[in-house]
């Protein structure tokens, strides 16, 4: 039974730590903003965004990470400590989802260069080969997790064919093939946009890029909102200079915040959005649903949603 769950005060990159320990106020155990290691000493979970290792030293029970992506995490030091870690999976589908279709429709119909234009006031019709439409395009994603299927049941009811990448290639709803990481280069090799929407792991690590961009079509474009180091950044500018792929929108990258003399800035091709993907106004209150949920199988001895070790 746990008595105080602190809210740490890294949450605050995605919303105010208080909306979500008022969200919480129905629960059993108490629930208080923690900001210092000191105000770790009560908790016996945890709720956040960053990774300290002062979560080690204190007595805890429980972490949950605000985030889907738990890759920050040391698994191997949170289990001898036994320590549980969750993750915020099956809550993005949705904002990601409209996040990589509004970066589709942004290359299609040119909106990212009128944008730019309208800065400088410049009213410019675009060459008449650029502007597209989605239907009949055709999309890769790989990962078909929360953040797969959110991007593929939107894709797919704008009329763009989605095939897809995932380990176990077991069918998926919206997507007409289901490839292997094996078979990653079939899966790209033709088609108009590739999405990244895979964990950073030993294995995804790096696993975009040269020879991927190699057997891309130039006319492609590839969106990552994963994470920065699945895609290699310096090969992916390499293919942009050259003219391999026609652009990229990219949520993550190597380096967070992006360097101010990263080139990736000023390419008219390239849309940068700063890790906000999932930004969304309900995201407090689906973080709370799931601690909340937790709090519950904790009680009940049950094996903990969304449990990474
Ligand atoms: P899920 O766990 O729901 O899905 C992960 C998917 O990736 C699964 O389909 C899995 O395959 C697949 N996968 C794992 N390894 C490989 C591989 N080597 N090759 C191909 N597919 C693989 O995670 P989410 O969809 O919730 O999130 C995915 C990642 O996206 C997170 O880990 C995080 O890093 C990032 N993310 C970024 C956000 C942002 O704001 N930009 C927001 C949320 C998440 P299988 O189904 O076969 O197991």
């Amino acid at each position: 039974m746990l008595s105080r769950i602190g809210v740490h005060t890294s949450v605050d990159v995605l919303f105010p730590p208080s909306v979500l320990r008022d969200a919480l106020s129905d629960v059993e155990p108490t629930v208080e903003i923690v900001e210092t290691a000191a105000d770790l000493d009560e908790c016996d979970a945890l709720v956040t965004f960053s990774y300290d290792e002062s979560f080690l030293d204190a007595d805890l029970d429980w972490i949950h990470s605000i985030q889907s992506g738990v890759d920050r995490f040391p698994f191997d030091r949170l289990e001898r400590r036994g320590i549980a870690l969750t993750s915020s999976t099956g809550i993005h589908g949705d904002s990601v989802g409209e996040t990589v279709v509004g970066y589709m429709l942004q290359f299609a119909r040119r909106l990212h260069v009128h944008r730019d234009n309208e800065r400088r006031r410049e009213w410019q019709f675009p060459p008449w080969d650029a502007p597209f439409t989605l239907p009949g395009e055709s999309l890769c994603v790989v990962g078909l997790g929360t953040l797969g299927q959110g991007i593929a049941r939107r894709a797919d009811a704008l009329g763009v064919d989605v095939v897809g990448v995932k380990r176990t290639p077991t069918p998926v709803e919206h997507i007409s093939r289901v490839y292997t990481p094996g078979e990653l280069q079939e899966a790209i090799a033709d088609v108009r946009f590739v999405a990244v929407a895979v964990p950073l792991t030993d294995r995804t690590e790096g696993s975009i890029g040269a020879d991927e961009f190699g057997v891309m079509r130039e006319d492609a474009y590839l969106l990552n909102v994963s994470r920065g180091g699945v895609v290699d950044d310096s090969a992916l500018l390499d293919a942009l200079r050259d003219d391999e792929l026609a652009g990229a929108a990219l949520d993550v990258f190597e380096t967070e915040p992006l360097p101010d003399r990263s080139e990736f800035w000023e390419r008219e091709n390239v849309i940068v959005t700063p890790h906000a993907a999932a930004a969304n106004r309900e995201y407090y209150r689906r973080v709370g649903a799931l601690v909340r949920e937790n709090v519950r199988r904790l009680d009940a001895n049950e094996t903990l949603a969304n449990h990474v070790v």
